[in-house]
């Protein structure tokens, strides 16, 4: 098998907890593919370092070589003595903060009373999180706080987002350029992928950037209707639907990306053909 770089969301792509069934033979296939030694598998999430090896130990996830974590502001190298952050993402996306610390860049922000820090293992050295009030005046903030980072000579990306089950309100800033697709072009560089040995896998919104990139991606089956049909819109020979089928499995989570790998990659699919 030629290599290949396997980048995946983790949340309703590889882990299986959306309201669709997962294919019994599904996960231990996809374990397989991963452990053969021609893989380089790559997690891309919006949750940071705990959150994925919590769902490492949950679900039995295999450990990955890379991830791109907390939205795409941190990359890790992973293997068995543990989780190395690779400071050249960092070196890559600090220009947008001009060079400021995670701590000055909450200190210029600090005339914001209404912003309440999240927890330290929330933040990280590109990614300052508050909580927000949900009675807050979210435009207006989000406005003001663009007005004066613009005017501090920053480019940031504020992303917000509503913690259900908290009742609460998430505001991220992160430099403008740290995000999955951007990520994944760099791992693919230091790493020395091209797009002819690369598939990314995801399911909802925030994986839209990069599965209507020119990467091969597949969108799993179970992924968000609307997901779907902003996917039909995109180039048919960089973006696969999983539909299932595909070794008796249904095209959800890991049985979608294998469909999606097996589509792209002959020799794989004649590999995942040989193990039944
Ligand atoms: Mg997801």
């Amino acid at each position: 098998m030629k290599p290949l770089l396997l980048c995946t969301d983790l949340d309703r792509t590889l882990i299986p907890n959306g309201p669709q069934p997962e294919s019994p033979a599904a996960m231990d296939r996809f374990r397989r593919l991963v452990g053969c030694g021609d893989v380089t598998l790559a997690y891309v999430t919006g949750r940071h370092r705990a959150l994925i090896e919590q769902a490492i130990e949950d679900y039995g996830l295999p450990l990955p070589d890379f991830a791109i974590a907390d939205v795409g502001s941190t990359l890790y190298q992973v293997d068995s003595r543990g989780w190395k952050q690779r400071d050249q993402w960092d070196e890559q996306i600090a220009p947008d903060w001009r060079g400021l610390s995670h701590d000055q860049l909450h200190a210029l922000l600090s005339g914001f009373s209404v912003l309440a820090l999240q927890e330290r293992e929330k933040q990280n050295r590109h990614k300052l999180s508050f909580y927000v009030p949900l009675n807050a005046n979210v435009q207006e903030l989000i406005g003001d706080m663009n007005v004066q980072l613009q005017q501090a000579g920053i480019k940031a990306n504020l992303i917000w987002s509503i913690d259900e089950l908290a009742g609460t309100g998430l505001l991220d800033i992160l430099p403008a350029s740290a995000n999955k697709l951007h990520a994944i072009h760099f791992l693919m560089q230091q790493q020395g992928f091209s797009h002819e040995n690369t598939v990314f896998s995801g399911d909802s919104g925030n994986d839209l950037d990069v599965l209507l990139s020119d990467i091969p991606a597949v969108l799993v089956a179970n992924a968000d209707d609307e997901v779907k049909s902003q996917a039909a819109k995109a180039h048919q020979e960089t973006l696969y639907l999983a539909r299932g089928d595909y070794l008796g499995m249904n095209g959800n989570y890991s049985a979608g990306i294998l469909e999606g790998v097996a589509h792209y990659r002959p020799d794989i699919d004649a590999w995942l053909r040989e193990q039944n």
